[in-house]
This record gives structure tokens, sequence and C-alpha cells, in this order.
């Protein structure tokens, strides 16, 4: 079973994804940690993440350890990851290791996975077209602001609201505006607008979807 979740951020994928993954016992991959490693890297480097050929480069060279990074979780690793990620070659670059991912998951704490569920922004209509399931999961950008910034200053990091709204505004804007692979719904994804409905409303809907002869 393959599960594609794509949407903006903060819209709820990954508690979604986290949600459904317990449930069906499937194996989990957060995609947006790939270009967020890719796009810090290069940032540590001394690179600039506008700088196509040097992140195709780095995108090559991606490493498991690189994943492990500690500042994958920073706004900084969220724009570099943003800017990296409209390269055609490194999405390329990073392509196979998430289809093969999705058709060959690893196993699970509790056993071997039943299969695998991946979120981002491409999954449903680049990485894996032919998944069993697709959502596509939103929520008002203003909502999605305001969980953000909660969940920064519940890490104990600095954030000013206004910021973090004009950040998503963009953030949104160049996932959705570039060439390859833009932010956009499969024809054949359910699309839930989360902005007011808690995680257990989400998965409650998604679960029915999932389960619903119609997907
Ligand atoms: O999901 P997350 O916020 O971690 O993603 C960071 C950035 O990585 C996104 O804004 C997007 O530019 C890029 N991304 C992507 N395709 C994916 C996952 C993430 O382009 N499948």
């Amino acid at each position: 079973m393959i599960i594609a979740i794509d949407g903006p951020a903060a819209a709820g994928k990954g508690t979604l994804a986290g949600r459904l993954a317990d449930h069906f016992g499937l194996a989990i991959l957060d995609t947006g940690i790939l270009y967020r490693a890719v796009g810090m890297k290069l940032v540590r480097e001394g690179g600039d993440p506008d700088d196509a050929s040097a992140a195709a480069d780095v995108a090559r060279a991606l490493a498991p350890a690189d994943l492990d990074a500690d500042d994958l979780r920073t706004d900084a690793a969220a724009d570099a990851a943003s800017r990296v990620s409209a390269v055609p070659a490194v999405r390329q670059a990073l392509l196979e290791f998430q289809r093969a991912f999705a058709e060959n998951p690893p196993d699970i704490a509790s056993g071997n996975a039943n299969g695998a569920i991946l979120d981002g922004r491409d999954i449903g209509t680049v990485v894996c077209p032919n998944a069993d399931c697709k959502l596509f999961i939103t929520a008002d950008v203003e909502v999605r602001a305001k969980r953000r910034f909660l969940e920064l200053r519940e890490r104990g990091l600095d954030a000013i609201h206004g910021r973090v709204l004009a950040d998503m505004k963009e953030r949104d804007a160049r996932d959705s505006d570039r060439a390859v692979s833009p932010l956009e719904p499969a024809k054949d994804a359910l699309q839930l607008d989360t902005s007011e409905m808690d995680a257990d409303q989400a998965f409650a809907a998604a679960l029915s979807f999932i389960t619903s002869e119609n997907k």
C-alpha cells in the first residue's frame, strides 16, 4: 500500500502521515527533509542555494548521515530547501531514493512494513503517480502561519508572527510557481482543508476516504 500526501507547509501533512502510518503499519518518509538537507549542506559549505549547478552536485552526493543534521528543522533550512527544490537536476537526483523507499519500504519498529507513506509537494503527481491513495492537505495561510509560529515558540525559538506569515507566503509562491513539479493536487487526490479541523478530525476524514470504494 502506498499513500501519497501533498500540500503546503504547516497544513498538517506530517501529523496526519504519522497517524496513518501507525494505523496501517506503514514506513514513513518526510520528503521535505531531503530538500532541507541539500539546501543546508550547500549553505554550510558556503554555497548559494540559488546556484543550480552547485545544488545539483550536493543533491547527487547526498548521504544518509546528511539527513541527521540538527539544523534541518529551522526556517533557514525551509528557505534553502524551497530554493534548491526548484532545480530540475536536484529533483531528479532525489527521485530514485523516494521511489525506492515507496516500492521497497524499510521495516518499521513493529515489524515488516505493509507499505509506505510519503509526504511532500509532488508525491501524488510525480514521485508516486500510481499510489493507492492520494491526499492533498491545505489550510488557510493565516492558520498555517499561526500553527508554525506556535510550534517555533514551543521549541523555544524566537519567532515573530508577521515574519512567519510573510516567509510562508513567499515559500508557497515559490513552490506553486516553479516550472518543475509545482505544488498542485493530483487529479485523483482527496482535497482536505484543515483550517477548521483538529488532528483527530483530519485523521477521521482521511481514513474514511482511504477505506472508501471510490478513492
Ligand atoms: O515539507 P517541508 O516544509 O519540510 O519542505 C521544505 C521545502 O522543500 C518545501 O517548501 C519545498 O520547496 C521543498 N519540497 C519539494 N518537494 C517535496 C518536499 C519538499 O519541493 N516533495
